[in-house]
């Protein structure tokens, strides 16, 4: 993560095309830098402007257009807050922003726009202690991952003392970000707990998983955690079925379940990637034609004030 990328003109240079951006409009961002591992830059296409992974990473100016439809906080998460960095919108499951470093920045994140720190888990877990209707907890962020190994085995030892919970879920994109983060370490502690391990991955483009990125899965994978997936539908990455496509079936021959495809949250600065949910359902719809059923994603989006996730097709 020390290493990662921080300049566009660097990573422009990298990528053979023109510092400055020309066509691009590059317009770097103080809330939210440009931040991205080297070994994601190498998985993109020299040259091309319009590589569907460097279009997650860059930021421009499209950013910064005024939309009357958006907001900081589009899912109103404020609400769900019942202690610090611990939400809980559905039934059974609370949610823990263990950490707000990412090791990539994401440019359509919902949650580019939160800033607070979680720094002390110590309140979040006596308020799940509190709760006895809570069977699962997901550590997310910010990128969970980004926490170092001790620090996390001590998370889950304070977790698995808690009866009532029997799942540890993990939604991090740091496998694919840096598959090296996939250390024996996080394996023996993620094994080891009494609750139950889940990871969840964000792939949203099949290139993003090369032969590093795919031992990282198979280890992962191997070691009898169930992996799955979710990907954001975002247009000019994996606007098209070809790709989503290729992208389920490079996922499931890894042992990887393609889980959701998210519908766009509607935060400030990321409106550009806005698909429309009726092309959304017809790539659906083509996936089901080409793909067994169980490779095929859930596309849904997230409604403030519904106890899950809204199925769209
Ligand atoms: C998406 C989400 C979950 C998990 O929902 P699943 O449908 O179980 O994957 C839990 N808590 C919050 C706050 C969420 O946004
Ligand atoms: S929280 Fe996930 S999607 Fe958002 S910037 Fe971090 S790694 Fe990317």
């Amino acid at each position: 993560m020390a290493d990662a990328v921080r300049s566009a003109d660097e990573l422009m240079e990298m990528l053979d095309l023109p510092k400055g951006g020309l066509a691009l409009n590059i317009r770097e961002c103080e809330s939210f830098p440009l931040l991205v591992p080297r070994g994601f830059v190498t998985r993109m296409e020299p040259g091309d402007a319009h590589d569907p992974l460097l279009r997650q990473v860059l930021p421009l100016a499209a950013e910064e257009e005024p939309s009357q439809r958006v907001s900081a906080d589009p899912l109103h998460e404020s609400d769900a807050v019942i202690a610090p960095g611990l939400l809980k919108k559905y039934p059974g499951r609370v949610l823990l922003l263990t950490t707000n470093a990412c090791a990539m920045h994401c440019r359509h994140c919902f949650r580019r726009c939160r800033s607070e720190a979680v720094g002390d888990w110590q309140p979040a877990l006596e308020a799940i202690a509190a709760d006895d209707t809570l069977h699962e907890i997901i550590l997310s962020g910010g990128d969970p991952l980004c926490c170092d190994d001790e620090a996390l085995a001590g998370l889950a030892e304070r977790l698995s003392a808690v009866r009532h919970l029997q799942r540890l879920r993990i939604h991090s994109r740091l496998p694919v970000a840096i598959p090296e983060r996939v250390t024996d370490a996080l394996i023996d502690w993620l094994t080891d707990t009494r609750l139950t391990p889940i990871l969840v991955l964000q792939v949203n483009h099949p290139r993003e998983i090369d032969d590093p990125c795919a031992e990282a899965l198979r280890r992962l994978v191997r070691s009898g955690i169930p992996v799955l997936n979710q990907s954001v539908l975002l247009r000019g990455v994996n606007d098209s079925d070809e790709t989503l496509a290729d992208l389920c079936e490079r996922l499931i021959d890894l042992g990887v379940l393609p889980y959701y495809l998210h519908q766009l949250d509607r935060v400030r600065g990321a409106v550009h990637f806005e698909v429309p949910e009726r092309e959304g359902q017809a790539l659906i719809q083509a996936l089901r034609g080409r793909l067994p059923g169980y490779a095929v994603p859930r596309y849904v989006r997230e409604v403030p004030g519904q106890t899950g996730k809204t199925p769209l097709l």
